[in-house]
C-alpha cells in the first residue's frame, strides 16, 4: 500500500510511514488496543452501607457481609475460618461502622 501522507510505498500491515511517520489505517491508538478497557467507570457505593452492617453482624462469622460486596475471596476465607473465630469479623464490623469499608471493587459503601 502506499502512505496517504506523503504517498511512499510501505509494508500492506505497516501501522506507522516509515518516510513521514504519519499512521496507517493499521494505526491503533494506545489505550484501544489489545485488552479492552472498561470505559464505563465503576458506580460508587453499589452496596448498601446498612444491609453489609446488619450481614456483618448477623452473618458475618460466616462472611455473608463479603460475599454480598463481591469480596468473594475473603467471604470464602471468612467462612472456613468462621470470621476469624469473630475477630475478622468483629474488625470489618467496626471498618463498616466508621465508614471505612471497601467493597470489592474499591469503593466505599453507598449510605442512604
Ligand atoms: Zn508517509
Amino acid at each position: 500500500m502506499y502512505c496517504s501522507n506523503c504517498g511512499k510505498q510501505i509494508d500492506d500491515k505497516a501501522v506507522i510511514c516509515i518516510g513521514c511517520g504519519v499512521p496507517t489505517q493499521h494505526y491503533v491508538p494506545p489505550g484501544n488496543s489489545g485488552f479492552q478497557v472498561m470505559d464505563t467507570p465503576v458506580p460508587e457505593g453499589r452496596f448498601d452501607w446498612l444491609t453489609t452492617l446488619l450481614l456483618c453482624f448477623f452473618l458475618g462469622v460466616f462472611g455473608v457481609h463479603s460475599f454480598y460486596t463481591k469480596k468473594t475471596t475473603i467471604g470464602i476465607a471468612q467462612l472456613l475460618t468462621l470470621g476469624g473465630c469473630g475477630i475478622w469479623t468483629t474488625i470489618d464490623l467496626i471498618m463498616i461502622i466508621v465508614g471505612s469499608f471497601k467493597d470489592g471493587d474499591g469503593n466505599a459503601l453507598h449510605r442512604k
